[in-house]
């Protein structure tokens, strides 16, 4: 199999409910992902898929729904979240609702179904995704890898569980 990758990014704030440590915070990211797409043969021009392709149907999907906004955990008990809902839908940016935990972990999953369903029609397959949170912190899905089904996030009452150690980690 051949592969191309092509990467995209945007910016984006979130938090992460129940986070050990400072995650728990708002905070942005300026996030990548590079979409990795894979065919038996090239084209009659020589590609797996055109770069352009790629960066029209994932990078608009993006564009549209994730980059100047907020991915927000529904159920997030922080009494920020309808203000910010409000306010970025009056700046006509609503924010991005997930069932889970906006980890990168998480995002890369939501990223790969969606990747999957848009590139579908052009018959190249969805090999991996990689997506950056940080410089330095990224999570991977890749299509031979099973479940890909996210977590379901706990109800937003129930209390935090305690942690495992004492480590404190940041994303
Ligand atoms: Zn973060």
């Amino acid at each position: 199999m051949l592969t191309c990758t092509r990467r995209l990014e945007w910016d984006a704030m979130h938090r992460i409910p129940r986070h050990e440590s400072k995650c728990a915070a708002w905070h942005g990211h300026r996030y990548a992902a590079e979409i990795t797409c894979g065919a038996e043969a090239l084209d009659d021009r020589g590609r797996v898929i055109d770069f352009g392709v790629i960066k029209q149907l994932v990078g608009g999907w993006i564009d549209e729904r994730w980059d100047h906004t907020a991915i927000l955990m529904e159920g997030d008990p922080d009494p920020a979240v309808p203000i910010i809902a409000a306010s970025n839908a009056a700046a006509g940016r609503p924010v991005y609702w997930m069932a889970a935990h906006p980890t990168a972990e998480n995002l890369v999953a939501e990223l790969a179904r969606v990747a999957q369903r848009l590139l579908a029609p052009t018959g190249v397959r969805v090999v991996s995704i990689r997506l950056w949170e940080t410089p330095n912190g990224s999570a991977e899905w890749r299509a031979s890898s099973e479940p890909t089904a996210i977590a379901k996030a706990p109800a937003a009452t129930s209390a935090p569980k305690p942690s495992p150690t004492s480590i404190r980690p940041s994303r």
